[in-house]
């Protein structure tokens, strides 16, 4: 709704004709000119927005009687008054919002008169002149905003706007993971969700990979697994200390009245978990793992594809440990962890211990002992490392892992942290061998970091050439010509028979032997294999192994059994 209120020392008003047919016929009374003194004039249009009448009909009551009493009117005189708008109501909804609007303020005691609705009208009016004599408003009720923006939008149009964005090239380097997403159909971005991934079937066998050599490791070095909530009340926030910290970095939402964030991080969703039940020294270390899907805000002109992004999925977990001894222990644990999964990946990487920072929080013998303990775990595991002097967390300090990967470059990945302070902001407990309550020690870590991030640096660091059991095609079946279909077709099953879980497909199309391996490798399908006569008589297969150019003839039962291996041992 909005308005216009003139304080007025007169209004003349002449219905002359009717502008909306579907308007009933003004009495004799109605049909002559009217004039109001000393008058404040409210010039109403009544708009979409206003489908629930009776709240805005009440807002503009209250509107209405804060000026008439700021410029002590007595008279009131509704006008209805289209040009305000051009999102107005059905005259339907209009006139009953002006109605029960002339109801309301005589209520409230003010001598009311209103305008005819849906005719042309001449009107003369004298206004006062002082600073409070012409007010405009406009009456939003709230969670209206969105709906009338709503009402107004032309699908089509909108559509055309949305499947603008396309991904610009120009400027990519042949090998950047961009490029190869697209050629592989691993993923997508649209600008309606800046900074999102959108994984298309082939990215998300990529992902789902990655999840399950992760699972069966924590199973192997007995973590637990949870899954926490993804919209969080404020004050849980303001609890763990990243309302001060990551403010501007977190969505808002609200519900029923209340405040909640969509999480940055997931280490107070586990500390909940932690606290639902009482532990004692037998439960510690306690070792649980969640891929935490966050959102934080960035500026979308720094997104760049995969590396930086919006949301992403942590391959997060904190252990609670029961002491400076137990932390030690643990940290080895973790940075075995650590090894076993970049080695799997032929990353090598750089490891750095970052110190107190002058802002911190924890007492001095605090962060003597936990960057003791760091340190005696690097010494212990005769690593190299780096000092970064000042660069630890606010809370704790911190080991990054540095990826190197084949073209030379580094990426930080991986992160154990040491915290003293949340155990202590959550009030966190366990019960010692003397019964007595005492605080753990919180480790949190992360290994593959983000796991959008990895799969970009895992399509630069390969090329697109994934190992075999993370490619989403691990074989690709070619007929040499038409007479061969049948006979490939049966490679084709022998295959999916002996290895169930196989991701197989097959191009018996017409087009040339040439081009039919030219799609097979944009797609970068490790083994691609060819029947053609020879091999139907000897009962091979010629295979192009991982984009060689080399073809081996061999047995299908000793491809089949070399196959298997090296996607059960993740070669
Ligand atoms: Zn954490």
């Amino acid at each position: 709704m909005k308005i216009l209120t003139l304080h007025v020392d007169y209004i003349k008003f002449k219905a002359l004709k009717k502008a909306l047919k579907s308007i009933a016929d003004l009495s004799e009374k109605d049909k002559k000119e009217q004039e109001v003194k000393e008058a404040l004039v409210v010039m109403v249009a009544v708009e979409k927005s206003d489908s629930n009448a009776k709240a805005s009909v009440a807002a503009l009551t209250k509107e209405v009687k804060d000026i008439a009493s700021q410029v002590k009117a007595k008279n009131i005189v509704l006008y209805p008054y289209a040009h305000l708008s051009s999102n107005l109501a059905s005259p339907d909804t209009a006139v009953k919002a002006l109605q029960e609007a002339e109801a309301a303020l005589k209520k409230e005691g003010f001598k009311v008169v209103r305008a005819p609705f849906g005719y042309y009208k001449s009107f003369e009016l004298k206004v006062k002149g002082h600073p409070l004599s012409e007010l405009s408003r406009e009456i939003v009720l709230q969670g209206n905003e969105a709906k009338e923006a709503e009402e107004k939008y032309d699908p089509k149009q909108l559509l055309r706007e949305i499947s603008k964005a396309k991904l610009d090239t120009s400027k990519l380097k042949e090998n950047d993971h961009r490029i190869i997403g697209r050629q592989m159909d691993l993923f997508s971005f649209n600008d309606v969700a800046p900074g999102m991934v959108f994984f298309h079937n082939n990215g998300l066998i990529v992902y789902n990979e990655l999840v399950k050599f992760w699972r069966e490791l924590h199973k192997k070095y007995n973590y637990e697994e949870i899954s926490t909530p993804q919209v969080l009340d404020k004050r849980l926030w303001q609890i763990s200390g990243h309302w001060e910290k990551y403010k501007d970095n977190i969505f808002l939402t609200k519900y029923e009245n209340r405040d909640f964030a969509v999480k940055p991080m997931n280490c107070p969703g586990g500390l909940l978990v932690f606290k639902t039940n009482s532990k004692s020294y037998k439960d510690l270390p306690l070792r649980v793992a969640e891929l935490g899907t966050v959102h934080r805000q960035e500026l979308s002109g720094v997104l760049a594809g995969l590396f930086r992004v919006i949301k992403f999925t942590q391959d997060d977990a904190h252990v609670f440990c029961r002491n400076e001894k137990q932390l030690e222990s643990e940290l080895i644990e973790v940075m075995k962890l650590v090894d076993e999964i970049y080695s799997k990946f032929g990353f090598k990487y750089a490891v750095e211990l970052s110190t107190r920072p002058e802002k911190r929080i924890g007492t001095d013998a605090m962060w003597d002992k936990a960057e003791k303990a760091l340190e005696n775990v690097l010494k212990k595991q005769k690593m190299k490392y780096k000092i970064n002097k000042g660069d630890g967390a606010f809370y704790g300090p911190k080991i990054d892992f540095h990826l190197k990967d084949s073209l030379g470059r580094t990426w930080q990945c991986g992160t154990i942290q040491v915290d003293f302070a949340m155990p202590e902001r959550f009030a966190i407990e366990y019960t010692d061998k003397n019964n007595k309550k005492k605080r753990p020690i919180m480790i949190h870590r992360a290994i593959y970091g983000s796991l959008e991030r990895f799969i970009g640096i895992l399509i630069e660091h390969f090329n697109g050439r994934f190992p075999a059991w993370l490619a989403p095609i691990q074989v690709r079946v070619l007929n040499f010509t038409d007479r061969n279909k049948k006979s490939a077709e049966k490679v084709v099953d022998k295959l999916k028979k002996a290895i169930p879980e196989l991701r197989i497909d097959y191009d018996f199309s017409q087009s040339t032997m040439g081009s039919k391996v030219k799609n097979a490798e944009i797609m970068r399908v490790p083994y691609i294999l060819t029947i053609g006569d020879k091999e139907e008589k000897a009962g091979t297969v010629a295979v192009r192994s991982k984009g060689s150019k080399k073809l081996t003839n061999v047995r299908i039962d000793d491809f089949i059994s070399k196959l298997k291996k090296e996607i059960e041992n993740r070669e």
